[in-house]
């Protein structure tokens, strides 16, 4: 026990106040010990005690209980400020397939419900009476290191999202990974080839939004290749130009870094940006290119994201991303309106935080005039939006029925018409206007028929 204190919620508290009237232990354990240690706010706060499962039921009769998994231990109480997990004290069976436990069997002991969690800083408990920590977590947490409890090897062979985790760990909060764990890593990699895509999304997406991805991407390139082995070929690929001082791979790590917000989408496609990159490699007097690799990249993107099970939104942003990562785009209003027209607002805007990121991991000096193109890009684009200036059919102040008075039926040639009228509008050719726009869908109009 130490004197360190934890804070927790009222309900939280009460749960455990309970359960200690009834002649139980009570804490709360794990990532939310971590948490508070860390002064950062836990998304759950988990609770485990020695009562079992219909003894916790029996305390809380009273209480809006959840039979959330009553075989793994687990009831979910409803308290005024949220919802608590509680957990019976339990150790882990064998695993026979790295996934799941067999079974998993009750104890009294916290000792032994804390050895069956993966790092030393997640099998930590707090209760009434201070922290219980018998890894040295707190010790590792002021280091910032991530330590497997136990045997690293006999961790992963386990559960080998264990893995995935200590990376996430050591990206989120940009820890390192303690060298005997780091090296079982590496060693049991291949065993993720047994885990559910599900969960592999999940811990990547996390990864990546982390303060410290770089070196975790760096250090660890023949994990991401284990899970996403389209990334093989770029490890160590040179790109043997003037534009780049990282190998593919590295130079991906490094775009990935460089976006620092939280799209999901911007951060898987600056993952597969570059991915088509190896199979289109040339050589010429100029050295190496990859001309058109963002059209394969899209498609081993496809294959990636289905693989990974993404949701089709994000599926098809990142491939639209992808495809049009290295697409050339003038910084003039009336092709910035084409592409507003084309891929909509918001996927441009990711558009341009992708080049930023991209442009900002070439080489020193080749980066200044695209930084500027791009920042054009992004004036005009503030413009654009902020003047509410014309760029797709719905912002045309004539629309199909205005058309059809023109005498010309329900159908494709509406359509047409009106694309050719914002053609115009957005090459700046006629105003915004009812009037210039009829006139102009009349002569389309007429040009059909005569020509
Ligand atoms: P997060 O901040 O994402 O919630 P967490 O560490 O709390 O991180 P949870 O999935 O909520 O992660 O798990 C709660 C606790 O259960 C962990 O802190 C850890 O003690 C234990 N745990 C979770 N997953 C594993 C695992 N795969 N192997 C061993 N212990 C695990
Ligand atoms: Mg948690």
């Amino acid at each position: 026990m130490s004197s360190i204190s934890v804070w927790m919620p009222p309900g939280a508290k009460s749960i455990i106040r309970k359960l200690k009237m009834h002649g139980f232990d009570a804490y709360i354990v794990g990532g939310c010990v971590r948490d508070g240690l860390l002064h950062l706010t836990p998304h759950d706060w988990d609770i485990c005690t020695n009562a079992r499962p219909v003894e916790v039921l029996k305390c809380f009769s009273e209480n809006r209980v959840i039979e959330t998994g009553l075989k793994h231990g687990t009831v979910t109480i409803v308290q005024d400020d949220g919802q608590y997990e509680v957990t019976t004290f339990r150790i882990d069976g064998t695993y026979s397939d790295n996934r799941h436990p067999d079974k998993v069997t009750f104890t009294s002991e916290l000792n032994e419900d804390l050895s069956r969690r993966d790092f030393t800083m997640n099998a930590m408990a707090y209760g009434p009476d201070g922290l219980v920590d018998p890894f040295g977590g707190v010790n590792d947490l002021q280091d910032g290191v991530i330590r497997c409890v136990g045997n690293p090897d006999d961790r992963f062979a386990e559960d080998a999202l264990r893995i995935l985790r200590a990376m996430r760990f050591a990206s989120t909060y940009g820890f390192h990974i303690a060298d005997d764990t780091a090296n079982a890593i590496h060693r049991n990699k291949d065993r993720l080839n047994n885990i559910a895509a599900e969960r592999i999304q999940s811990e990547l997406c996390k990864m990546l939004v982390g303060r410290g991805v770089l070196n975790v991407l760096l250090e660890f390139s023949d994990v991401m290749a284990a899970i996403i082995p389209e990334l093989g070929p770029c490890i160590g690929f040179d790109q043997n130009n003037k534009y780049h001082e990282y190998t593919v791979y590295d130079h991906i790590a490094h775009t990935v870094a460089n976006y620092r917000g939280p799209d999901i989408s911007i951060k898987m496609a600056l993952l597969l940006h570059d991915i088509g990159k190896p199979m289109c490699y040339t050589e010429d007097h100029n050295g190496g290119h990859f001309h058109g690799h963002a059209v394969p990249g899209r498609e081993i993107a496809e294959t990636v994201m289905n693989r990974l099970r993404f949701d089709n939104k994000t599926k098809s942003e990142v491939l639209e991303l992808v495809l049009y990562h290295d697409a050339v785009i003038e910084p003039k209003a009336k092709v910035v309106k084409r592409w507003l027209n084309k891929v909509g607002e918001n996927r441009f805007e990711q558009l341009l935080k992708i080049r930023m990121a991209d442009i900002l991991a070439h080489a020193k000096g080749t980066q200044q005039s695209r930084i500027d193109r791009c920042m054009a890009l992004e004036s005009i684009l503030v413009d654009v939006l902020q003047e509410e200036q014309c760029f797709s059919m719905k912002d045309l102040a004539i629309g199909g029925a205005e058309v059809m008075m023109l005498g010309i039926p329900q159908g494709k040639l509406v359509g047409e018409t009106l694309n050719y009228v914002l053609d115009m509008v957005i090459n700046g050719d006629i105003p915004n206007e009812a009037g210039a726009e009829i006139d102009a869908a009349k002569k389309y109009l007429a040009e059909q028929r005569h020509g």
